[in-house]
Formats: C-alpha cells, sequence, structure tokens
C-alpha cells in the first residue's frame, strides 16, 4: 500500500522515489532522534544538570521540525508548480496540434490548387502565412518532444540502422531550405555502403534534422555544410560541419541547455526555440550515443554525433 503510493508520487513528480518531500520528513526525523541522543550525551558526559540537556534537545528539536517543515513544503511547491508547467505544456501543445495542421492543409490546398485565382500578391500573402504556420508546427513539435523527453516517455525502438541511409534522406528533407537560403550540402561518404548502427531511425533522423537545420540556418547565404560519416573504435561517428557564424566562447557551456537561446546579436534575427540541441542531446543519450562541438566564433562549427556500431 504505502510502496505503491511512493511510486505513484515519484511519477507524478518526476523524481526517484529518495528525493520525495515525504522521504525528506523522514530523514528529518531520524536526523533529529540522532541530534537528541548526541546532544544528550554530550550533556551527560560534560555537565550534569539533567534541565540543562532537556531544555537544549527540546530547542534543537523544535528548530529542527520547524525549519524541515519550511523546506518540505517549499520543496512540495516547487515541484508541484513543475508539474503543473508541464502539464500545460502538453495540454496546450496537443490543442494547438488539429488547428495549426488544419491550417496548413488549406494553405497547401490554396496553394497548390491550379484552379485557383489567386493574384501574385495574394500569393505572397498566404505564403507569409504557410511560413508562421511552419514556425508554429515546429514550435507544437519541439514542446511535444520536451515533454516526452523530461518525462521518459520517449520510446527507443534500438535496431539494425543504416546511417548512411539517413543522412541521406535528411540532406534530403533539408535541401528546399538549403536552397532557400542558397547553403550547399555536400555528403561526403567516401567509399562506404553502409553504416551500419544500433539506434532507433527515426529519433537518430529527428536530431541530425536538427543539427543540420541548425548549421544551414546559422550559415550566411553562400555558404558550404559538409556531413561525413566514418567508422572509429568507439562506433559510427557523424560529422556536420558548417563555415557559419560558429559559438562564442562565453556561450559554449549553455547550448545544450533547456530553452537557452543566443545572446548574439548577429543570431537575434535567426528563429528558434532553444530546444532543438537539448532534446538532440537527449535522443542520442537514450540510443547510448554521444554528442558534441567544436567551433570558432566567424569561422564555423562541427558536431559530432556517435553512435555504437552494429
Ligand atoms: P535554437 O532553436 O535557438 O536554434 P538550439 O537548441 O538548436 O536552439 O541551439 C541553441 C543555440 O546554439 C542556438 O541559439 C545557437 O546560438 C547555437 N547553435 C546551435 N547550432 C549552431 C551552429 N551550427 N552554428 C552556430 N551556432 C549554433
Amino acid at each position: 500500500m504505502i510502496i505503491e503510493k511512493i511510486k505513484k508520487q515519484s511519477q507524478e513528480y518526476g523524481v526517484p522515489w529518495w528525493k520525495l518531500p515525504d522521504m525528506m520528513m523522514i530523514y528529518l526525523a531520524v536526523l533529529n532522534i540522532f541530534t537528541m541522543i548526541g546532544t544528550y550525551w554530550w550533556f551527560s558526559s560534560h555537565w550534569y544538570d539533567p534541565r540543562a540537556a532537556v531544555l537544549v534537545v527540546a530547542g534543537e528539536a523544535i528548530l529542527i521540525t520547524v525549519f524541515g517543515n519550511v523546506i518540505v513544503e517549499t520543496t512540495k511547491k516547487v515541484v508541484s508548480i513543475n508539474r503543473l508547467r508541464r502539464e500545460f505544456i502538453d495540454i496546450m501543445s496537443h490543442q494547438m496540434r488539429t488547428p495549426t495542421s488544419i491550417t496548413r492543409w488549406y494553405i497547401e490546398l490554396l496553394l497548390g490548387s491550379k484552379e485557383s485565382q489567386l493574384s501574385e500578391k495574394q500569393r505572397n500573402y498566404i505564403s507569409s502565412i504557410a511560413d508562421a504556420n511552419s514556425k508554429m508546427i515546429s514550435l507544437i513539435n519541439d514542446l511535444l518532444n520536451l515533454i516526452n523527453v523530461e518525462d521518459n516517455k520517449t520510446q527507443f525502438n534500438i535496431e539494425k540502422t543504416d546511417l548512411k541511409k539517413i543522412v541521406e534522406q535528411t540532406i534530403k528533407s533539408q535541401a528546399l531550405f538549403a536552397t532557400s537560403r542558397n547553403i550547399t550540402v555536400d555528403f561526403k561518404s567516401g567509399r562506404l555502403r553502409q553504416a551500419l548502427a544500433k539506434a532507433d531511425p527515426i529519433k537518430f533522423k529527428m536530431a541530425l534534422e536538427n543539427i543540420l537545420n541548425n548549421a544551414i540556418k546559422y550559415s550566411p547565404s553562400g555558404g558550404k555544410v559538409e556531413v561525413k560519416v566514418t567508422l572509429t573504435v568507439d562506433g559510427w561517428l557523424c560529422e556536420v560541419k558548417d563555415s557559419g557564424l560558429g559559438i562564442k566562447q562565453d556561450e559554449k557551456a549553455f547550448i545544450f541547455e533547456k530553452f537557452y537561446r543566443t545572446k548574439d546579436k548577429r543570431k537575434l534575427d535567426i528563429q528558434g526555440t532553444g530546444l532543438g540541441l537539448f532534446i538532440c542531446k537527449a535522443l542520442i543519450s537514450g540510443m547510448d550515443g554521444d554528442i558534441w562541438f567544436t567551433s570558432k566564433e566567424g569561422k564555423g562549427t562541427s558536431f559530432f554525433l556517435r553512435l555504437p556500431k552494429q
């Protein structure tokens, strides 16, 4: 019964059982008992007035109980605010998904239909709506992925995966975006026929898409992005190298943090949520892989994704 309750609370709060606020009460009670025994022992061996011992022990017990309670109550409040925040993001993202998808279908219908009598000006307006709609959809997807990653709900289907094939598919999926920004993307696969890794193909594609998308969006027009897949002793290494703006030294420690967006003035106009790399890291780590980067401001950045070989 109690174990069930603890399990439920631990899931609800998203923390291990030994970190639950109620467990803190138990730690405090144990601390109280030891402090009482210790004080009583010290008094009885140094000072023989039992009334003083009783007073000090009682004072300590009151202090520990009062401060302990304040800490536990504050922790409970923080945990419940955090839970509410997660629930809010979850509900909001799910609710927004349907209307944004419906808007997308109608936009595509309008722009794609041959019969539509739209003037050039009207087409431009609808293209702007399409643009805003895509940003909204990618924000919603990022938020939903964030919730899954934070709640450890992401399911990984690890299987024999050809990374080379996925890199090719990902480059294709980003081709339009690259062309619109006048960036060339090259895949240097050498003589590689296959790159068989132990990975979840969908999650790897998601992570790579984000890295490649960043490489394109943080590169000035005319830039070049190179993707390389090589076999190392530790597994398959996929490198995405750009010749873009780079990452400032003082920002390097934060870019994998949730909601971290750059303070770099040159990048402020570039759209983003600050969630991409946080999600990438969780996805790659969930596949027993590694992700890291090297960067020189003004020269470019290389992101590395390493996954275990099959
Ligand atoms: P965002 O939505 O802001 O792109 P990310 O989590 O994907 O969020 O990236 C976090 C930050 O890392 C970005 O705001 C940007 O400053 C920096 N960054 C990521 N990739 C690159 C890159 N290839 N070149 C330069 N800066 C990058």
